[in-house]
């Protein structure tokens, strides 16, 4: 058996393991796919993901990034003794891992001293919530935390099942679906000690909450609360234990759903908000938010005697300005009128029926939206760094960053929730080619050695689309909304169509000749994503951009008694005239700046596969796979780091690993790397056209020249 040393959390002890951490059953196979001898086959990677899934091996490399594909099962491989053995050990000695990622990762934030972040891409349902929370994990019990932060590990842990409660839902491709995008900031101190958290948050699904599609349920807090609540509490709210007497939980048809546990996933949450440092009064507030959300649901317009809209169901009515904290009187007349401002005078006007359940929807999406944002700001209160405590590492503080997000989705019906959802998708993918490619490039320059370029995809062109200034998507969209005259919908349609008509990725009925197979309704468009085509319904566009909640309502909710209330609406917002920015164009500027954040760190990539639509495990759909490495550019992922050389690695971490396999560099090699590396090469016998040496790293360029190396360590 074999001996190895190896450093321990880069605090220079050295600790002597077993060196053979791969067995045979981890390398059915090739664990990178680098050294597939077929590398452009497709059929060939297909096979490789489908030959590991079935040994429960979901993770492969493409050189440095990880792809995942999801098991559907509980895996014994996420135990503390699992990260043991990935802490400290370098890629290639050990099997490919999400902890192997976590590590490397770690490692380079230590040695190069440069932020890094983690980019976990892939479709709805593919793993990349689960992947950051094994991160998040790997951190938390690896890393070492200061003393007067003990708590800080469990409160990074516990800020998850939190967020999840209120942020995400079941839908028909997942059932945690994350309905908001998520890039956490993981802090560490000079000495690599974990030292707090801070998270962003990106627009969350505001329209669930008062309308899910079939099958699909409303937040998970809702279910939680109704489930799990001890009866005084729901009593206090107001509320009784069955789902189906909320409106706006009833409108998927799907208030319960099998693998979800409402009632064990309350206690969960509860503890956890404990944990991450909420009050009890802050608690019973956010209840008391989220118990008026379903009773706004539940309230109900008719026409009065004078021919007005009043509200017909008074109890709902009592519940409501009782929870929220407001004026009873001035609740009713904030939900049955509007204020406008003409000619510097106010008026009042009378909604309509149809206008004050709209009314209704919105004040019930805004207190929620709003609410889940203040969530984030408290979490983020918990894990903050707090610099007094550690003047002594001011200023050298690094972090990793996490970015989860809501992966591309397609529906039946696809609206502007999946148009900024997969538009986001979009810019990351952008992300992930000018960086995978640019990175290899610069490699390849950096070191000396000659390469040429492949070509590739590059959805730029369908990101212009969406945001370019004047003439594209969103701007056209905000001109609409601020139209004089009757802006609707299918006027929006008829200018996206005079705009864009000409544009490849981008297809209405009118312009569909030819362009694509499938047929677009008279009131769609279809985007031609990287991903595949997607089909919107242009209803709702311009009522989702625009996200009007009355001024008057705004004004009652301000003088709630509730304190988080308060603090999400405050009372400037009424008194400012500006016109709010949309919600499109808020995610486009939220947008550019997360590209800005990430560009200026490290990245590393993880990238989900989804094996089959059931959600079913051991079932491995090879077209629904195929689909998936063709849009998430694998292929030419796996052709640029092949271009030329399979593999690559620095002269010291190649020393490290075969010097026991030649003589004069065994044990250890005194000259410079550069010439250790080369004797060792000629002691092995690598002819001048299998290897070149550049200025840090040997490039070697067949798989079988490695795998031959390897075996002689066996041997
Ligand atoms: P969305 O874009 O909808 O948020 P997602 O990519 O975040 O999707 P996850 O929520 O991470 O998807 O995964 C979906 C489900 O798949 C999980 O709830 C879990 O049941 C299962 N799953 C994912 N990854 C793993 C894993 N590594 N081990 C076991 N089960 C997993
Ligand atoms: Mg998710």
């Amino acid at each position: 058996m074999r001996y190895r040393g190896r450093e321990v959390g880069g605090e220079g002890r050295v600790q002597l393991i077993m060196e053979s951490t791969l067995t045979a059953r981890d390398r059915v196979g090739v664990q990178d796919f680098v050294l597939l001898e077929n590398y452009t086959s497709e059929a060939a990677f297909i096979e490789n993901l489908r030959r590991r899934f079935k040994e429960n091996l979901i993770y492969t490399y493409i050189g440095s990034v990880l792809v995942s594909v999801n098991p559907y099962k509980h895996l014994e491989i996420y135990s503390k003794a699992h990260m043991e053995r990935y802490r400290g050990v370098s890629f290639y000695e050990i099997s490919p891992h999400i902890y192997a990622v976590s590590d490397n990762t770690y490692r380079a934030l230590r040695t190069e001293r440069k932020d890094q972040c983690i980019l976990i891409s892939g479709e709805s349902g593919a793993g990349k919530t689960e992947a950051s929370k094994k991160i998040l994990q790997y951190y938390s019990t690896t890393c070492p935390i200061s003393d007067n932060m003990s708590t800080l590990r469990d409160r990074l842990l516990q800020s998850t099942p939190v967020l999840e409660a209120f942020g995400n839902a079941k839908t028909l491709k997942n059932d945690n679906s994350s309905r908001f995008g998520k890039y956490m900031d993981v802090k560490f101190d000079f000495r690599g000690a974990l030292i707090g958290g801070h998270i962003l948050n990106y627009l969350l699904e505001k329209t669930r909450v008062v309308h899910q599609n079939h099958g699909e349920r409303n937040f998970h807090i809702f279910y939680q609360l109704l489930e799990g609540a001890e009866p005084d509490l729901l009593t206090k709210l107001c509320l009784e234990r069955n789902a189906l007497k909320y409106q706006y939980l009833v409108k998927g048809c799907c208030s319960r759903v099998s693998s979800i546990n409402d009632k064990n996933d309350w206690k969960t949450v509860r503890k956890a908000l404990e944990i991450t440092g909420f009050h009890e009064e802050e608690v019973e507030d956010l209840l008391n938010v989220i118990a008026s959300v379903l009773h706004l649901g539940n309230l109900q317009f008719g026409e009065g005697e004078d021919g007005e809209t009043e509200i017909t169901t008074e109890p709902q009515h009592n519940y409501l300005s009782k929870l929220l904290g407001v004026d009873g009187a001035d609740l009713k007349d904030a939900l049955t009128h509007k204020k406008l401002t003409a000619k510097g005078e106010e008026m009042i006007s009378p909604l309509n029926f149809e206008q004050a359940v709209a009314a209704r929807d919105a004040l019930a999406k805004a207190v929620y939206g709003r609410t889940f944002t203040w969530l984030v700001a408290k979490i983020n209160q918990s894990l903050a760094f707090k610099d007094d405590m550690h003047n002594s590492s001011k200023g050298s503080s690094s972090v990793i960053g996490l970015l989860d997000i809501y992966g591309f989705e397609v529906f039946q019906h696809n609206s502007f929730e999946q148009f900024c959802i997969n538009y986001c998708n979009e810019k990351l993918q952008q992300l992930f080619i000018e960086l995978t490619l640019k990175s290899e490039q610069e490699d390849y320059e950096s070191e000396g050695i000659s390469w040429e370029p492949v070509k590739y995809f590059d959805n730029k062109i369908i990101c212009d689309l969406v945001e370019e200034k004047h003439k594209g998507f969103i701007s056209i969209l905000d001109e609409e909304c601020v139209r004089p005259g009757q802006p609707s919908d299918i006027s929006f349609l008829e200018k996206l169509e005079d705009t864009l008509g000409g544009h490849a990725h981008f297809v209405t009925h009118k312009l569909s000749s030819g362009k694509t197979r499938k047929a677009v309704g008279r009131e769609e468009f279809r985007l031609l994503h990287y991903a595949g085509e997607v089909n919107y319904t242009v209803s709702g566009f311009l009522d989702k951009n625009n996200d009007l909640l009355y001024r008057n309502l705004k004004e009652v909710i301000c003088q709630s008694d509730s304190q988080i209330l308060r603090q999400c609406f405050q009372r400037e917002e009424v008194t400012d005239q500006k016109r709010p920015e949309t919600a499109a164009t808020q995610f486009k500027n939220s947008l550019a700046k997360l590209m800005d954040i990430l560009m200026s760190k490290e990245p590393s990539y993880v990238r989900c596969i989804k094996p089959n639509d059931a959600k079913q495990p051991g079932r491995f759909d090879e077209a629904l796979v195929r689909h998936q490495v063709k849009y998430l550019g694998l292929m030419e992922n796996l052709r640029v780091r092949r271009a030329g050389f399979a593999y690559r690695r620095h002269y010291q971490a190649f020393l490290q690993r075969y010097k026991s396999l030649c003589p004069s560099t065994w044990p250890n090699w005194q000259g410079p790397l550069a010439d250790g590396v080369a004797t060792l090469v000629q002691h092995l016998g690598y002819t001048p056209e299998e290897y070149k040496l550049g200025r840090t790293k040997i490039f070697i360029r067949y798989p079988k020249t490695l795998f031959t190396t390897e075996d002689a360590l066996e041997a």
